[in-house]
């Protein structure tokens, strides 16, 4: 009876439904499945976090509409974090926007450059708001492979000149969802010259960049020469913080760009609960202890898991950063297939890579979001069906 808008219909179709519709009957028999598709941190948030919600909620001052640009107190903490953590001068004022969450700040930057027709250059695999943002407001992704030959970096000198012309964004998230790359310095450098040649904005989503392991510190691309002039960064308390209940985020760099992504959210929301941003204040200024020991945590859980998974021949590597495994499939299993035997004869549940593009097929994704035990349990299971 009714008529979906051109824009609803570009949407790519959800490609996790088969997957979940099989993972709910699997609970729904009350088989015990181990759950390694989802990239939701399993620790809860800190104590002194939620302890600093607590009593923010209880003030009445923060029952009200919260202001559209973040409260300064929030603004001037993720400065000072940012100062901190890569020596980036931000000015809170110009520079820095608090988001409901990263996600929805993806997703309606496009909103605020693209007119009909006009292209964004999106990583593929990837993060599925870089492709629907940019279908949401009319534009179209021109998608940019990333493979293993290429280290899972975009192969700028591979995109037609047609591509450069039409296009006014490019996405990159390093270190990566779904594939765990890290970006080099080099690439970084590369970019910087390609979008000012090009007369793009680049979009860095930096969800990832405080879980590394190994020593390995991920740099934020505002360090790069040049960036600040065409960059805006996203990043998030949600993984940092095991905090991706809460919504909240945010954008910083050039203040033409974060400007413009306010006036787009002004006209759609009224900002985040003015407790959460009280707690985000206490969780950028007090977290660095407990970001350690989530470190470990992770690191150990990779260890034992690529271990495993290479003591059964499976030639996985570890990655330095993120909580995610972006494995190979063998030749013959076709990745939602494969994906959907481990579920039916192991009952683990993994992440069929297509779902983050064309270019993940062929690939399974595995997040390090549940226990050690677990993880030896899933090995053990894996070696029964192998
Ligand atoms: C989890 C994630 C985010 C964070 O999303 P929030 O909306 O802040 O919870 C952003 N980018 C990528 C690539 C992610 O995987």
């Amino acid at each position: 009876m009714f008529k979906f808008s051109k824009k609803l219909q570009a949407l790519p179709p959800y490609l996790f439904l088969e997957i979940d519709q099989a993972k709910r009957k699997a609970h729904a028999e009350g088989r015990d499945i181990i759950d390694l598709g989802i990239g939701d941190p399993d620790q809860p948030t800190p104590k002194f976090i939620i302890d600093c919600l607590s009593q923010a909620a209880l003030d009445p001052a923060n029952h009200r509409y919260a202001l559209d640009q973040g409260m300064p107190v929030l603004r001037g903490a993720i400065g000072d974090w940012y100062k901190r953590r890569f020596k980036v001068n931000l000015n809170p004022e110009t520079e820095v926007l608090p988001l409901i969450g990263s996600k929805e700040g993806i997703a309606h930057f496009p909103l605020a450059f693209l007119n009909p027709g006009d292209l964004s250059l999106v990583p593929d695999p990837g993060y599925p708001p870089y492709k629907g943002g940019t279908i949401l407001a009319g534009g179209k992704p021109y998608l940019m492979p990333l493979t293993a030959q290429n280290s899972f970096l975009p192969d700028l000198k591979k995109i037609p000149l047609s591509a450069r012309k039409g296009a006014k964004i490019i996405f990159i998230n390093y270190p990566n969802n779904p594939t765990g790359a890290c970006a080099s310095d080099d690439f970084y450098t590369e970019l910087i010259e390609f979008a000012v040649k090009n007369k793009l904005i680049i979009i860095s989503d930096l969800a990832y960049s405080e879980l590394a392991y190994d020593g390995y510190q991920p740099r934020s691309l505002l360090e790069f020469p040049g960036a600040r002039e065409v960059a805006i960064e996203f990043h998030s308390l949600s993984k940092t913080y095991n905090m991706t209940g809460w919504r909240i985020g945010w954008a910083c760099g050039k203040a033409q760009l974060v400007a413009a992504l306010a006036k787009v959210k002004s006209n759609i929301d009224s900002g985040i609960f003015s407790a959460i941003q009280l707690a985000g204040v206490a969780a950028l200024r007090g977290g660095q202890d407990y970001l350690k020991s989530m470190c470990a945590l992770y690191q150990q859980r990779r260890d034992i898991l690529v271990d495993g998974l290479n003591d059964l021949g499976w030639n996985t590597l570890k990655p330095k950063a993120a909580f995610y495994l972006w494995i190979k499939i063998p030749p013959k299993l076709e990745a939602i297939s494969f994906a959907a035997r481990l579920l039916k004869d192991a009952n683990i549940v993994v992440t069929p890579g297509v779902g983050f593009g064309q270019h993940g097929q062929g690939y399974i994704r595995l997040a390090l979001t549940v226990s050690q035990a677990r993880i030896k349990e899933a090995l053990e299971r894996i070696k029964k069906i192998s």
